[in-house]
């Protein structure tokens, strides 16, 4: 078992610059993938090689699957990282890579096929002892009866969703029985359109949760562990915008308790390589919704609390080595706050592609940032708009918010529109400072927030 020489990374942006840093660190040579609009990209230069897999819109690149794998192969690449999105939960990619003799940086391809399906998920989750939300009894029936039946024990309001569904889209809720057939019908149509799968289950919803996701690392001797939680409950249209570590208000006891569940979850289902266990969690208790089988954007306020390296993990676990550490290693200390900061207008959200005419990165005790934006760099328009993850860590919560607040003053991109007034905003706002907030907290602060300058 010896680290790979070479891996080609099949992402682009920031994680594509962290998979690097990894490699780098780790004396791993890196191949990295591009399309045309990507050419003059700061981590293609950085890597020991680049291939251009064709043009810029993603499905004739990131998505490409002949493409990238052709481009492991005249590199001689040992091994694949697929990042996050693109092709990263793609369990058709991953059994390519595997088919054609490399090595896939993730889990096994039916892991990632079991946890991308819902139903499926929750059944395996159920089994292993981890807490779901209260449902339907996995997919629903065809037959408005019964349908009518089950809603009834789950009680309203309730949630339809697409067992193939991601990305927050694929659900509906219903507030009445009248308006339950509809709902499904149209969950179920929509699903089949979407993802090719039709099929939906329920379950209640859940009416003022947090978001908060247990991160995990397993290798295949048999070690799984946890590296605490996360909290994500700033969201807009169910997209994640502030992310913290670990959790406020939770109890080293909940911590423990809710970590060896997903610990049990990952020996049941043979997991390896990093995943997190995404949860919502109401009056104390937490509830199961999907497992995310890769490394996440929010990764890093993880790092930062535990000082662990989770890309290093990944590399060593795809490699066949063990975790460098075990449950007993993990030392949660301090607090870390991620700010994602998007190429958009703050308060519209537009996108804001462009070239960056000025440009000037924080620094500083506790500040970590990733990106791969410099100053006369053009983000491109056809892809998300995150560009940088400016990451602020303190011995306690308010040293975190404290020097995210220095941070972002002092962050510079000009020639484009970025959400740091957002940031800035949020970072002085007392319920966020309080912590602890819903999931529609944001939401509901964004719309009162646009009624009061309506009636400036
Ligand atoms: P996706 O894979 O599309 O991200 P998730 O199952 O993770 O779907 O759910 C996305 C979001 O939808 C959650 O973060 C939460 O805001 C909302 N949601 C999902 N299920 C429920 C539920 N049972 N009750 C309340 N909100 C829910």
């Amino acid at each position: 078992m010896a680290m790979f020489k070479k891996i080609l990374v099949a992402n682009r942006g920031e994680i594509a610059l962290r998979v690097l840093r990894a490699c780098r660190v780790m004396g791993v040579r890196s191949v990295m993938v591009h399309s045309e609009a990507d050419r003059d990209a700061i981590y293609v230069k950085l890597a020991h090689e680049s291939v251009c897999v064709g043009p810029s819109q993603s499905v004739k690149s990131y998505l490409n699957i002949p493409a990238i794998i052709a481009a492991a192969e005249v590199t001689g690449a040992e091994a694949i990282h697929p990042g996050y999105g693109f092709l990263s939960e793609n369990a058709e990619f991953a059994e390519c890579v595997e088919q054609s003799g490399f090595v896939f940086i993730g889990p096994r391809a039916d892991t990632i096929r079991l946890m991308g399906d819902k139903v499926s998920a929750k059944r395996e989750m159920q089994a292993a002892g981890v807490p779901c939300v209260p449902g339907s009894d996995g997919a629903l029936p065809d037959e408005h009866e019964e349908i009518i039946k089950i809603a009834k024990k789950v009680g309203y309001p309730l949630i339809i969703k697409a067992s193939g569904g991601g990305g927050g889209r694929g659900m509906r809720v219903v507030e009445r029985e009248e308006d339950l057939i509809t709902a499904v019908e149209t969950t179920k149509t929509e699903a089949g359109a979407a993802f090719g799968n039709p099929t939906v289950y329920m379950e209640r919803y859940l009416q003022k949760p947090r978001h908060i996701e247990i991160q995990v690392l397993a290798d295949e001797h048999g070690n799984a562990i946890y590296l605490g939680e996360r909290d994500c409950s700033m969201q807009r249209r169910h997209q994640k915008v502030i992310e913290e570590a670990p959790a406020p208000f939770i109890t080293p006891k909940q911590r423990k308790e809710i970590g060896e569940a997903c610990v049990a979850a990952c020996k049941r289902i043979g997991y390896r390589g990093a995943g997190t266990f995404e949860f919502l969690y109401e009056n104390g208790e937490f509830f199961f919704i999907e497992m995310n089988t890769r490394v996440q954007v929010e990764h890093p306020v993880t790092e930062l609390i535990s000082g662990v390296d989770i890309v290093q993990e990944q590399l060593r676990v795809a490699a066949g080595m063990p975790l460098s550490i075990t449950q007993k290693d993990v030392h949660l200390r301090g607090h870390a706050i991620e700010c994602r900061i998007n190429a958009e207008d703050p308060f519209n959200f537009m996108p804001s592609p462009g070239m960056i005419e000025h440009y000037h990165c924080p620094g500083g005790p506790g500040i970590r940032l990733d990106t791969h934006l410099y100053q006369g760099y053009r983000i491109p328009p056809y892809y998300d708009s995150l560009v940088a993850k400016l990451c602020a860590y303190g011995d306690c919560r308010k040293q975190a918010t404290d020097r995210m607040r220095v941070a972002l003053r002092e962050f510079m991109i000009e020639g484009i529109k970025t959400n740091i007034p957002l940031h800035l905003e949020l970072m002085d706002d007392a319920d966020f400072l309080a912590g602890g907030q819903s999931i529609h907290y944001l939401e509901q602060w964004l719309a009162e927030r646009n009624e009061k300058e309506k009636n400036q």
